[in-house]
């Protein structure tokens, strides 16, 4: 497979950082081999934050000198720590009575391989000099970007107070036990390289017959470790795309980009680190160049590697296409996810869809165990397959992405939550009515950790189907029914987070609500209830209002 070729021969450089040497001869691979296929080629240099550990080393001492191989947690900071090593179980996410303040934690990571970041902001909190992390898996090393503060703006700055260490799952669980029974005292030693470096964007161009409408093909090439899903291979598969393209009669102008910085290196640790290089393009070329309208779609490969193909995408006219043209493969179709390069465009309306396997690639996601050895070539091919198939659909044979079905979805999807409004005399641009998508997080960042979620119009659709389920509870209440009650409410959140924007929705004082039930103040809940189902009826009325409006203008 010639994908995989050129996949392995990319993978031979190693771990691609932005702003380092190894993306510069990633990058320069990358060029020439486009300028062979391409009608031009263009480097966007990014500035970038380059992070690169240099040297770390744990010495555990116990009746002499143990070394622990480990590695260093982006953007973990030079250091040099000796402390007491505590072993703590389910550090970052159950009630702990031993005192931390001033040792160094070991535990193991959490399920969800990004929820090192809650746990290291619990560290934090509770006075820690470090955290090591053992694997949930064995014989591997991750790298997960922890931050010092709660929250996901994109121009807060922020450092990284403590360092952060991952080791093996088999040293965790021998450490653990040690720990248990004596004394431990770790010696640990960073040093890393932080500076202002350049990245780079790759961008070449196939013209087409119409060139105010353009498919963008893209991935990221910086990588953690030695990233083959995420994301060589799709680094591999524009150049494929790029090969076969070569033959093709272009309906539209075709832009191949593999963008720098997905994976961190926005400038001054910011803490919505991700898809920085993509979001960099957005505003210094498209939005600089007002190209936003010309950008017919966006189609972005990122972790594909084995179980099932999903490919997140906004918009039900997107949607749509995608379903047609995939018909007889086996995907899942979803909205479009905030993790994704495809979500920098589908943000400011642009159709965007990212093809993945993320949610099958947690055991390897962000280590060194994600190699060309774990994949399933069927579904790396087949994800190929299903690739070539929407960008040929679009870019060779001008299929259409029929906007005028955002319009019947966003009535029928109000209609559904029964809002009785006539949106049919506003003017409101399809395009406008992708943006309605936004990312939640469920609660509040400092009391739980959820990966965030993608839903349409949150601030109407989501608080009007939490103040069901409140309802729903005070039935239950009245029906002398508590313990329904309390299950109901146990899944909901006492306010949504629409990260990014930093907007909090308040739902309900959850926990009060319980207490008092508990305590056998049923009136005093449902009154509560009560008034928390008036509050969100309001709220998403008024917020419908508010948006309508500035959809229309
Ligand atoms: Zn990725």
């Amino acid at each position: 497979m010639q994908l995989l070729i050129y996949a392995q021969d990319l993978a031979s450089i190693g771990e691609v950082i932005s702003g380092s040497k190894e993306e510069k001869i990633l990058v320069n691979k990358l060029k020439s081999f486009l300028e062979e296929k391409a009608d031009e080629v263009v480097i966007h240099n990014v500035p970038v934050m380059l992070w690169k550990e240099k040297h770390v080393s744990l010495n555990i001492v116990v009746d002499g000198i143990r070394n622990i191989s480990t590695l260093a947690l982006p953007y973990t900071t030079s250091t040099h720590i000796v402390g007491d090593l505590v072993y703590i179980r389910n550090f970052g996410f159950s009630k702990i009575r031993k005192n931390v303040e001033g040792k160094i934690i070991l535990t193991e990571w959490a399920k969800d391989p990004d929820e090192a970041e809650h746990q290291y902001l619990e560290a934090l909190e509770k006075g820690a000099l470090a955290i090591i992390l053992y694997d949930r898996y064995p014989s591997r090393f991750r790298r997960i970007v922890v931050k010092g503060t709660y929250g996901y703006s994109y121009n807060t700055y922020t450092t990284t107070p403590i360092p952060a260490f991952s080791i093996k799952r088999e040293d965790g669980i021998a450490l653990a036990k040690e720990a248990s029974n004596k004394e431990l005292k770790a010696e640990l030693t960073v040093e890393v390289n932080v500076q202002n470096a350049s990245g780079q964007i790759v961008e070449a161009i196939f013209n087409g017959k119409k060139e105010n409408e353009k498919i963008y093909i893209t991935a990221h090439h910086d990588h953690w470790l030695t990233g083959f899903t995420d994301n060589i291979l799709g680094v591999a598969s524009l150049v494929n795309i790029a090969n076969e393209a070569t033959n093709w009669k272009l309906a539209r102008e075709m832009r191949i980009l593999s963008f720098t910085a997905e994976e961190g290196g926005s400038p001054g640790f910011t803490e919505w680190y991700w898809l920085y290089g993509s979001r960099w393009y957005l505003e210094n070329v498209v939005l600089k160049h007002r190209i936003e309208n010309e950008i017919y779609a966006v189609i972005n490969w990122d972790a594909v590697g084995k179980g099932k193909l999903t490919i997140a995408a906004s918009g039900y006219s997107f949607r749509h296409l995608i379903r047609k043209v995939t018909e007889g493969f086996k995907v899942r179709i979803e909205f479009d996810s905030s993790y994704f390069d495809s979500y920098t465009f589908s943000k400011i309306g642009i159709p965007s869809a990212t093809i993945n396997t993320m949610n099958d690639l947690v055991d390897i996601y962000h280590t060194d165990k994600d190699t060309i050895n774990i994949i399933d070539k069927n579904v790396v091919l087949g994800a190929y397959n299903v690739f070539r198939k929407i960008i040929a659909a679009l870019a060779r044979n001008s299929a259409e992405i029929r906007m005028k079905h955002e319009r019947v979805f966003l009535k029928s999807t109000l209609r559904k939550a029964g809002i009785d409004v006539n949106i049919g005399y506003l003017a409101i641009p399809p395009r406008k009515i992708l943006t309605l998508y936004k990312p939640i997080h469920r609660g509040n960042y400092r009391e739980e950790y959820n990966p965030f979620e993608t839903h349409f119009l949150p601030e109407v659709i989501t608080l009007l189907k939490y103040s069901k389920v409140l309802e729903k509870a005070i039935n239950s209440i009245l029906e002398g029914n508590v313990q329904k009650a309390l299950r109901l409410l146990a899944k909901i959140p006492s306010e949504i987070m629409l990260p990014g924007d930093e907007k909090s929705l308040p739902i309900a004082p959850i926990k009060s609500i319980i207490t008092f039930l508990k305590r056998g103040h049923r009136n005093l809940a449902v009154k509560i209830l009560e008034n928390s189902v008036e509050m969100l009826r309001r709220n998403a009325m008024k917020n419908l209002r508010e948006i309508l409006k500035e959809l229309s203008q």
